[in-house]
């Protein structure tokens, strides 16, 4: 039975240059969920901050937490590792606040498969031609990982049946997907897969 005392695990996949990270950021700063900061072997890129953004750690390290069973999830993607810290996220979960999880379509699948009442959201660029541009402006990554990224979103695409929403994020206009995205978990809050106690609850009100 789903306990509606629990908080909503919401998994955010995006393909590159989906603008997840703004959109993220937005509904983080809000205070209404916490964001799951995970663990990846990737380098930072300008700007990130350790324990902010990501754990920036080495292979070794993460082999370590994965043998010590402390990841909810996690991938290798473009060549790097990336999960999800398993202790952080039950917390949150259990002490009936949201949390974000900013994870790709392999992440989301194994939170789907532990956790069935996660909601599963897909931010997408309003098109493949936008994505690629925003690539390319962004200027972080090189040609051969912008073409790696790109190949990916083909294959992400390919699984957008497991997800349970599609949001598009248009350039200039994050604030409507923030907005979808806070509607989505408003209407979870109230379905009735949340509510399986609903008519107890009812009777036995004063
Ligand atoms: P980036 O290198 O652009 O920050 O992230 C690359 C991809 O890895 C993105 O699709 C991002 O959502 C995903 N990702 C980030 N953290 C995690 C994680 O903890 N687990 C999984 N499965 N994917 C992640």
């Amino acid at each position: 039975m789903s306990d509606i005392r629990k908080g909503i695990i919401l998994v955010v996949s995006g393909p590159a240059g989906s603008g997840k990270g703004t959109v993220n950021r937005v509904l983080r700063n809000s205070g209404e969920f916490e964001f799951s900061v995970s663990r990846t072997t990737r380098k930072p890129r300008p700007g990130e901050v350790d324990g902010s953004d990501y754990f920036f750690v080495s292979h070794e390290e993460f082999d370590e937490y994965l043998k010590a069973g402390d990841f909810l999830e996690y991938n290798e993607y473009c060549g790097e590792c990336y999960g999800t810290p398993r202790s952080y996220a039950e917390k949150v979960v259990e002490s009936g606040k949201n949390i974000i999880l900013e994870i790709d379509v392999n992440g989301a699948e194994q939170v789907k498969r532990q956790c069935p009442e996660a909601v599963l959201v897909m931010l997408l660029p309003p098109s493949f031609a936008e994505q690629e541009r925003r690539l390319r402006d962004r200027g972080t990554e090189t040609e051969d990982k912008i073409l790696k990224r790109l190949k990916q979103t083909e294959k992400e695409l390919q699984r957008l049946d497991l997800y349970d929403y599609i949001v598009y994020n248009s350039t200039g206009e994050s604030d409507k997907a923030v907005a979808d995205i806070r509607a989505i978990v408003r209407a979870e809050r109230c379905s009735r897969r949340r509510n399986t106690d609903a008519e107890i609850k009812y009777f036995a009100k004063n």
